[in-house]
């Protein structure tokens, strides 16, 4: 059933329009999350819901009744708010702000019921603040503070509640706890959650629907398989994303990439010697950092191989736990055309993967610039008699550079492309895994 529906609405401050065309149905018990940039109108059209910025143009129907026809008391019975700040004016005690949720449901003068007081006590439980009860509002955490505010909201008993960035002060495992709190609201008691969210991944996760707007209208509205597209997140938020579905959550994940993917293109393609997820950390570094990657021989399913396939790096494959073949070995001496540096990372040999050395070698012979990380020493990951140790010394001799650490990779080739221009930029691999 419809509880609440947004029907064109157009909002403006003064004579700046801000939304328009907003077209919106809200059913019992379901969880829609608004997503979009900054000033995209998210917090206008939770504004215009909650009464406090009526439409230039367009209706907002609460159980089929238009909400500025509706008495403030009589939508607050229906409809609670948990707005981005949540700082409370004066110095009253938790449970006098929780209280102050009932006040729609009391008469003019009436005072609270032991009823009312009951039901203030049960969402401090759900909320986890009823051991704050006697606490002054004014001396709470940012994230306190909010799960008080979310109790206010809960003890109002509404059929709607609008969360504007719900999770904005709250750590981790409150994020979690308020947003299963708020879906388990939704499933069980049939409560329609309209909430502004940053976090796509939670979006994605509690969600029944997502609106994204953009510029003030709406640019997409569904599922979040539907919403959370590479193409729509480009769009409106202007930065590569790579989305997934989690295999654990069964939701979708969007890892975004950094805009200087867009920006700094083609500074040379970097061959990558890796696997069992050696590589996988600085395949992603060296994407941001404007180089095209590519990667072989990897087997199939090995981390670095999944690594590749979420950053679109084109790799040579082989099949799972299989050694290396000619024909993959040909494929991976052929990517040697194209690459202007070749790295090895610090990964394990076996038999299996040893002719990847070889491929590292004929990069040195060809002049190709060759970096080795050997953050482990090789005696400790060779696994075949001696032998990657031995090929790993003839690639020093033939003068490999040897590197240290990963973390100092990107900022080596940075200057080795750079050396004849400009300076290096300082950068360095942590700085990428902020
Ligand atoms: P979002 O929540 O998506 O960040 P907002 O709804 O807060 O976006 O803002 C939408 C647009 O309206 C922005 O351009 C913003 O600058 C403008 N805006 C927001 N509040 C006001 C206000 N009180 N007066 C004038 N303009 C405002």
């Amino acid at each position: 059933m419809v509880t609440l529906s947004v029907n064109g609405v157009e909002c403006r401050y003064g004579s700046m329009k801000v939304l328009s065309g907003i077209e919106l149905e809200v059913r019992t018990g379901d969880f829609i999350g608004i997503i979009g940039p900054n000033g995209s109108g998210k917090t206008t059209l939770l504004r215009s819901i909650s009464r406090v910025l009526k439409p230039h143009v367009g209706s907002i129907l609460i159980d089929k009744a238009d909400v500025y026809s509706l008495k403030p008391l009589e939508v607050a019975k229906k409809m609670a708010v948990v707005p981005q700040d949540s700082t409370v004016g004066f110095n009253f005690s938790v449970m006098d702000v929780v209280l102050m949720g009932r006040n729609p449901h009391l008469g003019r003068f009436q005072m609270e019921t032991p009823k009312d007081v009951e039901v203030a006590r049960k969402a401090m439980e759900l909320t986890n603040t009823w051991y704050l009860a006697d606490r002054s509002v004014h001396e709470l955490s940012g994230g306190e503070r909010q799960r008080v505010i979310f109790a206010r909201a809960l003890a109002q008993e509404p059929k709607i509640l609008l969360l504007d960035e719900p999770m904005s002060h709250l750590d981790l495992i409150n994020q979690l706890e308020i947003m299963d709190l708020v879906k388990g609201l939704c499933v069980k008691n049939g409560l329609s959650v309209l909430a502004v969210i940053h976090d796509l991944n939670m979006a994605a996760r509690y969600c029944d629907m997502i609106l994204m707007l953009k510029d003030g209208q709406v640019f997409a509205l569904g599922k979040a398989e539907e919403v959370l597209t590479s193409e729509n997140i480009r769009s409106v938020f202007a930065v590569d994303a790579i989305v997934r579905k989690n295999l654990v959550t069964n939701s979708l994940y969007v890892i975004p990439l950094s805009p200087k993917r867009n920006s700094c293109e083609k500074k040379g393609t970097v061959h990558m010697i890796c696997g069992a997820g050696t590589g996988t950390l600085l395949m992603k570094a060296l994407v941001d950092e404007g180089y095209n990657v590519t990667a072989g021989v990897l087997n199939l399913l090995d981390s670095d191989f999944e690594a590749c396939e979420l950053l679109k790096i084109a790799a040579v494959t082989e099949a799972p736990f299989s050694p290396i073949s000619d024909k993959s070995h040909a494929l991976n001496l052929e990517m040697l055309e194209n690459a202007s540096m070749v790295v090895v990372t610090a990964v394990p040999f076996g038999f299996g993967n040893l002719r990847n050395l070889e491929v590292a070698k004929e990069a040195l012979k060809r002049g190709i610039p060759t970096y080795v990380i050997d953050d482990v020493p090789v005696e400790k990951r060779d696994f075949t008699n001696g032998e990657a140790t031995r090929l790993i010394l003839e690639l020093k001799e033939m003068g490999a550079i040897f590197v240290k650490h990963p973390y100092d990779l990107p900022s080596l080739l940075n200057s080795s492309i750079n050396t004849s221009t400009v300076p290096a930029e300082p950068t360095n691999l942590a700085g990428h895994l902020k």
